[in-house]
């Protein structure tokens, strides 16, 4: 790119300084012996890994979860060696040497993977940092039953693995009256004394909430994070992160009956003032979203007419007065009228596929990123 995104259609703002308020206020509702890491997948659920990884690491964060090994690489070299990385989706086969020469950490979510990493330790005489999934229930990832008590037998024997947490993750945690999260908090306690003394992880976000019991040594939140409702039942108490604003490109005014878009699926009912806006699915406004959609300009709330564009989408403006909306006036998408919940709900989805959707033609400002780097800068020369 050759500006600075000042012609773009649409952009994106990412608060680091509400992640990192988001962070403190997770962080004050662990006890004292559970620390706070930070998922950052998905390039921090689309809003950039790297800026949200050194925000949460001038925060204190120092542990880390990504998805893939790849995640893992393109993130190192943003991080201190003092900050771990953890590869939530486990050792792909034959990538031992790559994680250890890169410093990064391997869930093991099976015993091939177990047996691929031990294999690993010994023909380097080393001991390797490692964290042991089990499946407490949710049937997704993780070793079974029987194969964390072989796991447990065979390979925590003192210096090959550095064992540094069992973890298991929650089916419903966001669902706090469901009964599956007694089941899955017994069956983790029974699953993670096979391994005595090992650190404990299991809540995400809405598992914070869940009291106590749950939040053992380290707590792994994301979603709560990005300021997405960790409790969909209750007002959300996480600070905004997100606000997307679209250009209006053209103004019109329509007779009734006029219709609008691909298809010509709407009519407008009356005399109206559509408004075309630069922002569409390629930028992560689904489709599905159009039927019941909306953005805000000032506090007036302008539905969506017609499907959704790749590029673009038409709303009625008709409740803004004439000379008020035009070419360049922005509008909001998520923001302080629409948070990025309700954006979800409209689309008959979450928060988490909204964020981890919203594409790369944004322009992209982040608030507070100058405040992240130097802490991180001092240490480095420091170590
Ligand atoms: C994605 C993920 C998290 C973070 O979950 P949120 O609901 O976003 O807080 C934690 N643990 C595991 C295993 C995950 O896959």
């Amino acid at each position: 790119m050759t500006n600075n995104g000042q012609f773009r259609g649409a952009t994106l703002t990412v608060d680091l300084r509400a992640v990192r308020a988001n962070y403190r206020l997770l962080r004050s509702r662990l006890g004292a012996a559970a620390l706070c890491a930070g998922v950052v997948k998905a390039d921090a659920y689309g809003l950039g890994a790297s800026y949200v990884a050194l925000a949460l690491f001038a925060e204190g964060c120092r542990h880390f979860f990504v998805a893939h090994l790849d995640e893992g690489l393109a993130l190192r070299p943003y991080l201190p060696r003092s900050a771990d990385i953890f590869i939530l989706n486990g050792l792909p086969r034959g990538a031992e040497q790559e994680c250890v020469m890169a410093g990064l950490v391997p869930v093991l979510n099976s015993l091939e993977q177990a047996e691929a990493w031990f294999d690993c330790a010994q023909r380097l005489a080393r001991t390797l940092p490692t964290v042991v999934q089990v499946d407490s229930g949710m049937n997704r990832l993780g070793l079974m039953p029987d194969d964390t008590a072989t796991c447990a037998k065979n390979y925590s024997r003192a210096g090959v693995f550095d064992l540094r947490f069992v973890m298991s993750h929650l089916a419903c945690a966001d669902t706090p009256a469901h009964e599956a999260n007694a089941m899955q908090l017994a069956a983790f306690r029974q699953l993670a004394a096979l391994f005595p003394d090992v650190p404990r992880s299991l809540a995400n976000s809405s598992g914070i909430f869940l009291g106590r019991d749950y939040h053992f040594n380290l707590a792994r939140p994301g979603a709560a994070l990005y300021g997405v409702n960790p409790g969909p039942a209750a007002v959300n108490p996480m600070r905004p992160v997100v606000r997307l604003t679209a250009r209006v490109i053209q103004l019109r005014e329509v007779s009734p009956g006029d219709r609008v878009g691909y298809g010509l699926d709407y009519s407008a009912p009356t005399a109206s003032r559509l408004a075309t806006l630069s922002i569409g699915y390629a930028d992560g406004l689904h489709r599905l979203w159009g039927t019941h959609g909306a953005v805000f300009f000032e506090s007036k709330r302008l539905p969506v007419a017609g499907r959704v564009s790749m590029d673009s989408i038409v709303v009625d403006a008709s409740s803004v007065a004439p000379g008020c909306i035009g070419p360049d006036s922005e509008v909001e998408v998520i923001g302080e009228h629409q948070p990025v919940d309700d954006l979800a709900c409209a689309a008959g989805t979450i928060g988490y596929e909204v964020l981890t959707a919203l594409g790369h033609r944004y322009r992209r400002i982040y608030l507070g990123a100058d405040e992240s780097v130097p802490s991180v800068v001092l240490e480095d020369t420091l170590s």
